[in-house]
């Protein structure tokens, strides 16, 4: 089923406000089998939008819409998809009571002008909208599909998980579509996109690659008439992006970083301990997320000066000889924090805030130590230099090569 999108709003057009309905249901058309082909955004506007309502239902099975369904002169999504279905509205009386009954309930008459949202043409039925006055449509003609939802997010996401989902699945249930996410880290989009290109800019099963704070994600999505026919769909493609990205995989489907680490962890009776400082406490903040983090994680220092990091055990000469941006001094706090805590494991992160004065060291730059038991390991770490940036791709990248560094000494 190919589907598109149309925002309606001069504010979007505009620029004055973000397309965030689109992007939200873009993502929930892939697990319903539904192929997204289109976005659009279009004025307050009857004539373009009649025209885009048209042009739509001749290259898509399904359009929805969202907004322009308020009250006043400028909301025209009804008017445009009753002109591109060639249709009159008419006002039901039904739904002109229901909605003097929201009005009462809330303590006023209803305006006379919101009669609009009581009208209907023949090809369509009201969708219910518990949180605001005006209800959506769902118009079907000649195979044909136009769902209109209203604007404000809180309420086109309200309708579409009671209303509108359910009767999309039922649209689609000859079909389940099954996805797997595998995460990575260390490999850019771009030589994934080498590595395993025979898989992209298929249908079925779909590859897509996602760049987020974590790593990139490879997404595979399939569609079948049973999940297990899915599942087999799946399983080859899974089993070569293994075969080839396999030291990059750090987790799959809805795994975090701070998971992959407890998962590991728990599984050998293990413990960590951290020192932090550019990452100002985010690491620290990632693996207490857990409410049974204290089993695993003995705790962690943000140690953002130099004689934060001086009073929990690292040595002075090594802060002055190689400065505290340097492999050295992040050795020094991982060694530091695992002695004092009595950890198994620890991590230490040196690196600057992203603005450092004069001619320091560059924004984005950090060491990552990490020290175990039977082995450790060093990494430089680069990142754009965006305060949140630095924070959360540094500290999940401590947790991704921690995780590595104990599954590499056996085990999972
Ligand atoms: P209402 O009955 O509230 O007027 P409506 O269906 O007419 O609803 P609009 O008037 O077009 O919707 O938009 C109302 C508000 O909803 C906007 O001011 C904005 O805050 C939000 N909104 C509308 N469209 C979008 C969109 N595409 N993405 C994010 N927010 C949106």
């Amino acid at each position: 089923m190919k589907a598109e999108i149309i925002s309606i709003g001069t504010e979007l057009l505009m620029g004055e406000l973000t397309d965030t309905n689109a992007a939200w249901i873009a993502t929930r058309l892939p697990a319903l089998g539904i192929q997204l082909r289109w976005v659009s955004i279009v004025g307050d506007n009857l004539d373009m939008l009649s025209e885009a309502f048209s042009r739509g239902l001749e290259r898509s099975d399904i359009i929805f819409t969202t907004g322009g369904l308020g009250p006043t002169q400028d909301d025209l999504t009804r008017e445009g998809v009753a002109a591109a279905l060639g249709e009159t509205p008419t006002v039901q009386e039904e739904a002109v009571r229901h909605l003097e009954q929201q009005f009462r309930n809330r303590g006023t008459d209803m305006p006379s002008r919101n009669i609009k949202q009581a009208q209907l043409i023949p090809s369509a039925q009201f969708i219910t909208n518990r949180n605001g006055t005006a209800p959506g449509w769902w118009a079907e003609r000649d195979g044909g599909i136009i769902v209109s939802m209203p604007g404000p997010p809180a309420e086109m996401h309200a309708i579409w998980d009671e209303e509108v989902a359910p009767r999309l699945l039922k649209l689609v249930d000859d079909e389940v579509t099954i996805t797997r996410n595998i995460k990575t880290m260390g490999l850019s989009e771009a030589a994934i996109d080498e590595i395993i290109s025979e898989f992209f800019g298929k249908e079925n099963p779909y590859l897509g690659i996602y760049s987020k704070a974590d790593g990139n994600h490879l997404r595979i999505i399939a569609r079948a008439p049973d999940e297990a026919a899915a599942r087999l769909l799946i399983a080859p493609v899974e089993k070569a992006i293994e075969e080839r990205l396999g030291p990059h995989i750090w987790g799959y489907d809805e795994e975090t970083p701070e998971q992959a680490v407890r998962i590991l962890l728990r599984q050998r009776g293990l413990t960590l301990a951290t020192m932090e400082s550019c990452t100002g406490g985010y690491l620290v903040n990632s693996l207490t997320d857990s409410p049974d983090s204290a089993s695993y994680f003995k705790g962690g220092v943000v140690a953002i000066g130099d004689g934060v990091k001086i009073a929990h055990g690292v040595p002075a000469e090594v802060i002055e000889r190689h400065g505290a941006v340097s492999q050295e001094t992040a050795n020094a706090m991982a060694q530091a924090v695992r002695k004092g805590l009595g950890s198994d494991y620890s991590i230490g992160i040196a690196g600057d805030d992203g603005s450092p004065p004069g001619d320091g060291p560059p924004s984005g730059l950090a060491y990552l130590s990490i020290v175990g038991p039977n082995s450790s390991k060093e990494m430089e770490l680069r990142v754009p230099p965006r305060r949140v940036t630095v924070k959360r791709r540094m500290s999940n990248n401590a947790l991704i090569e921690l995780r590595k560094l104990i599954s590499s000494e056996g085990g999972r």
